[in-house]
């Protein structure tokens, strides 16, 4: 039985992780300050004796005997991660830093959830781990996306420096069960508008794309990233390759929940990514062949059912 710390672990993919793990025979502490997370995504999670919920804000350091750290306490939807942009680097960095000195002291395996924003608005389609990106450092998304950028470095320093055996996966676009209904991302936005009748938020013209991977392929990958053999380290794509224009993905959902809701374009926001694709050859071949499972309809068939539930409940 490993002891593992998942930093984030109330929110979207943490609280997934956090289910997985104990599943899997693992002791499981999940921290979180609950700025996007919820208790209700762990609640079912509460009796289970190996695990632990630890009230907690990552810009502080935090110490612990544990033999991994996942850390995934960081928002995630621009909305969210937009809303006090100072906040939103201390916790990568800072909580980088913590969290790689904890890793430090006490000999633990870390994996960090990074992004496919380190590639910014990318020149490069798709996007192979060797592209270095294009991100504005001074724009609205760079707090996240420099964030994530400085983090990356913090992992390799400490891993070069001080020998800490580290992971980094670069996730793309991931939907599923436990996203906020109010998280402002696009999946979420779109299938609640969609569910209650409402209009559909179209950024732009629609045409930009994006590659949506279902959270149970992301967590797959994501352990088979922690146990992936020694020395290789990352960064890898975890993501799907599938890609969708927005206003494709509204028509799916549309069709999918039988909506009467109707496409209205809103105005594009700042340095919003043309395009978005992963190259997952990297994590196939390190990975064990792991791929995506989970395919467009399949996923969003499972994820308009969480919502719908969630919807009833609150009426
Ligand atoms: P989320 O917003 O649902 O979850 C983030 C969790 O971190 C929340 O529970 C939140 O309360 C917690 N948190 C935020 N700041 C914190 C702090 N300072 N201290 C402690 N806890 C804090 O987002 P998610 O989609 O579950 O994303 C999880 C991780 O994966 C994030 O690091 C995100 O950047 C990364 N990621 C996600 C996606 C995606 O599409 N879901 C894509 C790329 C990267
Ligand atoms: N988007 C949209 N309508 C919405 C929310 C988002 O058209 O209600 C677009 C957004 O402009 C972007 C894409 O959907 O081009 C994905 O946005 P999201 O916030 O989910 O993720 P990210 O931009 O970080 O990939």
């Amino acid at each position: 039985m490993k002891r593992i710390l998942i930093t984030g672990g109330a929110g979207f993919v943490g609280s997934h992780l956090c289910e997985r793990l104990l599943n899997e025979g693992n002791e499981v502490i999940c921290l979180d300050n609950y700025f996007t997370g919820s208790k209700k995504n762990i609640e079912h999670l509460m009796d289970n004796k190996y695990f632990e919920l630890v009230r907690h804000d990552v810009i502080n350091p935090y110490m612990i005997e544990v033999d991994e750290i996942y850390n995934m306490a960081c928002p995630a939807s621009p909305v969210h991660y937009q809303y006090n942009p100072i906040k939103t680097i201390k916790t990568s960095v800072m909580g980088a830093i913590n969290m790689l000195g904890l890793a430090k002291r006490v000999d633990a395996k870390i994996l960090q959830a990074s992004t496919s924003e380190v590639y910014g608005d990318p020149a490069v389609h798709p996007q192979p781990e060797t592209y270095w990106g294009n991100v504005n450092p001074i724009g609205l998304r760079s707090c996240y996306d420099e964030g994530k950028r400085c983090a990356e470095t913090l992992f390799m320093d400490y891993h070069i420096q001080n020998e800490v055996k580290i992971k980094i996966i670069r996730i793309f676009n991931t939907y599923g069960p436990n996203m906020n209904p109010n998280d402002g991302r696009v999946v979420s936005n779109f299938i609640v508008q969609a569910l209650k009748g409402e209009d559909i938020t179209i950024f732009g013209e629609g045409t930009q794309t994006r590659s949506f991977q279902y959270v149970d392929d992301l967590v797959e990958g994501t352990i088979r990233m922690m146990n992936s053999r020694d020395g290789f380290v990352g960064p890898v794509n975890i993501g799907n390759p599938t890609e969708f224009t927005m206003l494709e993905l509204a028509e799916k959902i549309i069709k999918l929940t039988n909506s009467k809701s109707k496409l209205i374009h809103l105005p594009l926001p700042q340095d919003d990514p043309l395009q978005r694709k992963p190259i997952i050859d990297l994590a196939k071949k390190e990975l064990n062949g792991w791929e995506p499972k989970v395919q467009l309809e399949e996923g969003l068939i499972k994820t308009i059912g969480y919502f719908d539930t969630l919807l009833q409940d609150n009426k």
